[in-house]
């Protein structure tokens, strides 16, 4: 388990898809950076999430609210006065724990050492507007993208008359001060955030909150993640927030080792998914002083829409894709690794390699199939190394097809691809390849 983390957080920096945040002064703990490939994965995870629930419904409106918000905002959602970790030092290593997770323990699970009292932390990233430090400049870091859609609900309703139910969709940075961050990019201070607002009928909210679970388990799924691996689970009573009546989180089953994980590895959470009642649309009504109640036309009769919410994380839901797709296989006697990842998500789609780089007529043949196909999908060229070296790195990032240009191809105008997960080859004419790619990729 512990092994296959391991193998992971290497293989991502090694290829370039997650490196350390400042790692030439010695890294920033818990922050990382998305390199090339990372950054790729990312964009198309996002990309498969706004295509699921903005451009193939009829009912959610997409937006992008700024990170710095009034600080008026976090006292109506409650995030001032509510937004608070307990957490307890050991007095002899220092080490910080979260109150949660040290469930009934009495000394520091590490060394045994003696443990404060606990105390409440809130996890808001305060900071100062303009040149004077004092409390009329206060504003922070937006912890969750929720309520920029929440203080919008208006704009759209007067913008785009929707009736209900209808939802608002964000993707966007989230701060937290989080007292244990780790494993890897699950846990940072710093993350990306997939939210909907989808207000509803009170009466509709039950139901609507099944839809959307079903529909959030399934795209996970349906972009490759076993099943096996994926698992709801709602929320205990005393679980649940103070603005929340019901909630289920879909958990996937990580290899990670922290404390309290099973052999078999350890469930953490992707996503929430909650039923907010009228909350807050009524909170920031209230704190605001503006009408943010709903106008049924027919009924003629106004009130505050109930709030369905999926609540992801980008990062974690990169990490679960990544480590859902790594595969290490043998092939004769080696170990061939590769990164199933989905056709969707996979970074490069296809790497043109020439199968002798001293050649300047194959060199000058790849290189023009590469261009070609650059204009319709991610597409890369290589001869940094002999072919089977080249198959090998193309595997480990997860690389669909690669398309290899030899001496043949000069005479009869065919190319050899070969597939990712198969490694099965096959001659495909130069004038029909983008085709034959494009139809595998559709
Ligand atoms: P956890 O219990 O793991 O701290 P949470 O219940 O506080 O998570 P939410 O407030 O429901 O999380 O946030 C919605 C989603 O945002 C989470 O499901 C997760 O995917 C992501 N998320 C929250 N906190 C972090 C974090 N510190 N690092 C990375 N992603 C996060």
């Amino acid at each position: 388990m512990a092994d296959t983390m391991e193998k992971i957080v290497s293989l991502c920096k090694r290829r370039g898809f997650i490196f350390q945040s400042s790692d030439i002064y010695g890294g920033l703990a818990n922050t990382w950076d998305y390199g090339p490939f990372g950054v790729e994965l990312k964009n198309n995870v996002k990309r498969a999430w706004w295509k699921a629930n903005v451009y193939e419904r009829d009912d959610i409106f997409g937006m992008d609210a700024a990170i710095l918000m009034h600080p008026k905002v976090w006292e109506a959602s409650g995030h001032v006065e509510n937004f608070f970790d307990l957490k307890s030092d050991c007095k002899s290593c220092k080490k910080r724990f979260k109150s949660e997770d040290l469930k009934t323990a009495k000394v520091c699970p590490e060394c045994g050492g003696e443990l404060t009292e606990a105390r409440p932390f809130n996890l808001m990233f305060k900071t100062h507007r303009g040149v004077i430090e004092d409390a009329s400049s206060v504003v922070y870091l937006r912890p969750e993208t929720a309520q920029g859609m929440f203080v919008n609900f208006a704009n759209i309703l007067d913008s785009r008359h929707p009736k209900l139910p209808f939802g608002i969709a964000q993707i966007g940075k989230a701060f937290r001060n989080e007292i244990t961050p780790g494993n890897f990019t699950f846990r940072t201070c710093e993350f990306e955030q997939m939210e909907i607002e989808y207000f509803v009928r009170p009466e509709e909210a039950d139901k609507k909150l099944e839809e959307w679970i079903e529909a959030h388990f399934n795209w996970y799924i349906d972009l490759g993640i076993n099943k096996d691996n994926l698992r709801k689970r709602p929320h205990e009573k005393e679980e649940l927030a103070h603005y929340a009546r019901a909630c289920v989180d879909i958990e996937y089953r990580f290899p990670f080792t922290t404390r309290g994980a099973q052999a078999d590895g350890t469930w953490s959470e992707l996503e929430g998914i909650a039923n907010r009642t009228d909350f807050d649309l009524a909170q920031h009504s209230k704190i605001s002083g503006k009408e943010l109640q709903y106008f049924d036309d027919a009924a003629k009769q106004k009130f505050y829409p109930y709030i369905i919410e999926p609540s992801g994380g980008v990062d974690r839901t990169v990490l679960a894709f990544l480590v859902d797709a790594f595969c290490e296989e043998k092939v004769k006697d080696d170990i061939r690794v590769v990164l199933k990842l989905h056709k969707d998500l996979a970074p490069t789609k296809v790497a043109v390699l020439p199968l002798l780089r001293n050649r300047p007529e194959i060199v000058e043949l790849a290189r023009k199939i590469s261009r070609d196909l650059k204009k319709s999908m991610v597409a890369v060229y290589d001869d940094t190394g002999a072919i089977g070296k080249l198959y090998r790195r193309q595997d480990e990032v997860g690389t669909l097809y690669c398309v290899t240009v030899d001496v043949q191809s000069l005479e009869d105008n065919q190319v050899t691809v070969r597939d990712r997960d198969t490694m099965q080859q096959e001659r495909i004419g130069i004038d029909r390849i983008k085709e034959y790619l494009l139809n595998k990729l559709s």
